[in-house]
């Protein structure tokens, strides 16, 4: 496989310098140079990625690790990163690989062919494909040729992203993606730009809305509450708000907590109580489930049925230890549970 892939969704500028609007960034890259993201090159006017079909970390992980509680529970998805990542967070948990800078040679990542995926995803008995590690976004020609490969197969797919793509990506991702797992790290640019380094609030935003919207993903959230810099109650109330009005009650928003890391090593990992608060008020202005991570054994790992409470999904960590749904419904009031389930029983697994 060439090292070097023409990259989609350029276009070319005066003086051979080239605009990628793969992203929000839309970087203007002159020649000889990279975008933002460090894994695009503009060579003699014309955009190449550098990452097609080279992978730092593969792993068959279960679903519930993405975080996606409402999507397939219970199932395995081939997952899968690259390099490079158009943020900088300051407390990345997956900072190897994603300030990790793309080499035109391939050295630090494994060559995967898009085919070969679908082949991985059956020897580890995989029901899908997942694109996480490191943003996926960034890695558009790759992601969008395995995606089309693993529609075809029956395989479902996500992406675990940080939501700053542009709509042309949507556009382009849009009839091969199911799953949209997107982190909302504040409610303000301020905050974003504390958090990822960058102004991404309008466009997250944006995209969350477009995914689930006007391409028909399933759509679940992700806000790690980090002591000092996202946490302000008041933002995350507007943030609940703003997924009940525009996604809808029945979106999971995923609450987790954080661990001391890297550039943010000096805080302390978030309090047990603000989680349990920052639920609380999400349940409060009317979301429906609201879970708590990184938090072992906590029952808000669990999913409850929203009218009676009666306990329909158990799990113990990444893992589901208990499906009391009869006929995707509680079995108590027979409210049905907004999730996309097997086709066929798959639980519990070994
Ligand atoms: S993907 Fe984003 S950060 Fe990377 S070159 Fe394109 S616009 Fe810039």
């Amino acid at each position: 496989m060439t090292r070097m892939k023409e990259a989609l969704l350029y276009e070319k500028l005066e003086g051979g310098r080239v605009r990628c609007n793969v992203c929000r960034h839309r970087c203007a890259i002159g020649p000889g140079k990279r975008g933002y993201c460090q894994t695009r090159l503009n060579s003699g006017g014309t955009l190449y990625t550098l990452i097609y079909g080279r992978v730092s970390s593969l792993n068959a992980d279960p679903v519930e690790k993405k975080p996606l509680f409402h999507f397939y529970p219970g199932s395995r998805c081939l997952s899968l990163g690259a390099v490079g990542c158009n943020f900088r967070c300051p407390g990345c948990q997956n900072w190897e690989i994603s300030r990790a800078r793309a080499e035109e040679s391939g050295a630090g990542t494994d060559e995967i062919k898009p085919e070969e995926l679908i082949s991985l995803a059956a020897e580890y008995k995989c029901q899908g494909i997942a694109w996480t590690y490191n943003e996926p976004s960034i890695w558009l020609e790759y992601v969008l040729d395995g995606a089309k490969l693993a529609k075809a197969k029956g395989l479902y797919t996500a992406c675990v992203t940080n939501g700053f793509m542009t709509p042309e990506w949507l556009e382009v991702m849009g009839p091969y993606l199911d799953a949209f797992r997107v982190d909302i790290k504040g409610f303000s640019e301020e905050t974003y730009q504390k958090i990822s380094g960058v102004r991404a609030l309008a466009g997250v935003l944006d995209s969350a809305r477009l995914a689930q919207q006007k391409h028909g993903m399933h759509v679940e959230c992700v806000t790690n509450v980090t002591p000092g810099i996202n946490d302000d109650d008041n933002e995350l109330l507007a943030l609940a708000k703003w997924i009940v009005s525009e996604l809808g009650p029945d979106t999971p928003w995923h609450v987790t907590g954080f661990y001391p890391h890297l550039d943010l090593s000096g805080l302390p990992p978030t309090p047990l109580a603000k989680l349990e608060r920052v639920r609380q008020a999400g349940l409060d202005v009317g979301l429906r489930y609201v879970y708590l991570g990184n938090v072992p054994a906590h029952p808000s790992e669990n999913t409850y049925c929203h009218k009676c409470g009666e306990l329909l999904i158990r799990r113990e960590g990444f893992s589901i230890t208990g499906l009391h749904l009869k006929n995707a419904a509680c079995p108590r009031c027979k409210t049905p549970l907004p999730c996309l389930m097997q086709p066929a029983p798959c639980l519990p697994r070994p």
